[in-house]
């Protein structure tokens, strides 16, 4: 049996114990990290410096004297190193879901030019809905050949790859299931097919070494509010390979991404670099707060935060089997190389179970149609919080406490 003197015998040991000082946490387990990040205690003073003094008294001149308009190259550069990119490389701005449109259109016009034949988006049928619906549109838009194709497995996406192929886009870390996929691997192999990938890093950015330069990966997006902890709706980020930059052309042709934007020139000409991504005004002051949440994941080591989540993933799930009678089934991979940094169950009353775990503290989220997901957070969780947060679970299973009406109502947030 694991007890709770072994958990804060593991806290003890923990390299990565003291940064999670550096969050205000609500009391019991918050175990939705991969959904919304914990507040950095820094967000607080920072939102106010912007509302405060950059807006407040310095109002337009903060343009410059507060590096507002550099805001979106900057955090990029910042955040690089966590997702194995260089700099010049990444911008923070707009949705993972806008750039995600961005990323793809620039893939498919490079593919374009190079070979008019590749007209074919490939993903995975049990993507993040959004990186469908914007796949699927974007392929509706162009029209002249385009389509979206999905694959249920590996298997299958190796079937799916040939001449017509244009561009692969998966997210490295399955939203429901939990399940990674090899990025250098499928990487090479959609290289191998001549075509060009484009990865969603939503639930991987923050979470685990990623590197998309030494996997030589063509453009990547992501959220900076989940285990980056930029906020509610803080803005994303876009990364390119350097070695398409300047031959890059995305659609959303704003003023921000062009190269003279005070010039006010009445044609659009591409700003030299990343910047080209960028389309208008940034919302500056959630913005700003990226760059709290990336002050504490800057300070950790990426490999010790991947132990670390690893090691909660094991003992959640060993907790887990010694505790829970068998009536949870897990859904994400248990293989370290295979799962990213939450964890899955199936439940016939997820829902309810859900409700039921929040009633007592211990917040992790539904996903349909019957998965309660529970995210690890390396920065903020302890071993400790692991072990609480099965004893609570065991326990609303135990006594059915899930089974209560008051839990079966749905939200319009699950
Ligand atoms: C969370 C998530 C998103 C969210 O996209 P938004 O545009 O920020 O709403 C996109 N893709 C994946 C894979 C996600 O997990």
């Amino acid at each position: 049996m694991i007890t709770r003197e072994d958990c804060v015998r593991l806290d003890a040991a923990d390299p990565l114990a003291a940064l999670r000082d550096a969050f205000v946490l609500p009391p019991g387990v918050y175990l939705d990290g991969n959904s919304l990040g914990a507040r950095p205690k820094a967000a607080a003073a920072r939102a106010a410096a912007v509302v405060e003094r950059e807006w407040g008294q310095d109002l337009i001149a903060s343009w410059n004297t507060a590096g507002w308009w550099e805001l979106p190259v900057r955090l990029g550069d910042r955040l690089a190193p966590l997702i194995g990119g260089g700099p010049g490389s990444t911008v923070v701005t707009d949705t993972t879901s806008a750039n995600l449109f961005k990323a793809l259109a620039a893939a498919l016009a490079l593919q374009a030019s190079a070979d008019p034949r590749r007209t074919v988006v490939v993903s995975e049928r049990d993507n993040f809905p959004t990186d469908l619906y914007i796949s699927h549109g974007l392929t509706e838009l162009l029209g002249r050949g385009h389509e979206l194709r999905l694959v249920d497995s590996p298997e299958e996406l190796a079937a799916a790859l040939d001449d017509t192929t244009a561009v692969v886009t998966l997210s490295h870390v399955n939203y429901r299931t939990g399940a990674l996929w090899d990025l250098a691997a499928v990487t090479a192999q959609v290289h191998a097919a001549g075509a060009l990938v484009v990865w969603d890093l939503a639930h991987s950015a923050g979470a685990l070494p990623i590197g998309l330069t030494a996997a030589d990966a063509d453009f990547a997006v992501g959220c900076t509010y989940k285990y980056l902890n930029g906020g509610p709706g803080s803005p994303a980020f876009l990364w390119v390979n350097p070695r398409h930059v300047e031959s890059s052309r995305q659609p959303l042709t704003g003023w921000w991404g062009h190269a003279r934007p005070f010039a006010m020139e009445d044609v659009y000409e591409p700003a030299p670099g990343v910047a080209r991504f960028l389309g208008g005004t940034q919302p500056v002051v959630s913005l700003a707060l990226v760059e709290c949440g990336l002050d504490v994941a800057l300070r950790a080591d990426l490999e010790e935060v991947r132990a670390k989540s690893l090691a909660l993933g094991d003992l959640f799930l060993d907790l887990v089997e010694e505790r829970c009678g068998g009536e949870l089934t897990l859904v994400t991979p248990r293989e370290h190389e295979r799962r990213g940094s939450h964890l899955t169950f199936a439940h016939p009353e997820a829902y309810a179970v859900v409700q039921a775990l929040i009633a007592r503290g211990v917040v992790g989220d539904f996903r349909e149609p019957d998965c309660l997901r529970l995210g690890l957070t390396p920065l903020y969780l302890r071993h400790v919080d692991v072990y609480d947060a099965v004893e609570i679970l065991a326990d609303v299973l135990a006594t059915r406490a899930w089974d209560d009406d008051r839990y079966k109502v749905r939200s319009a947030v699950t």
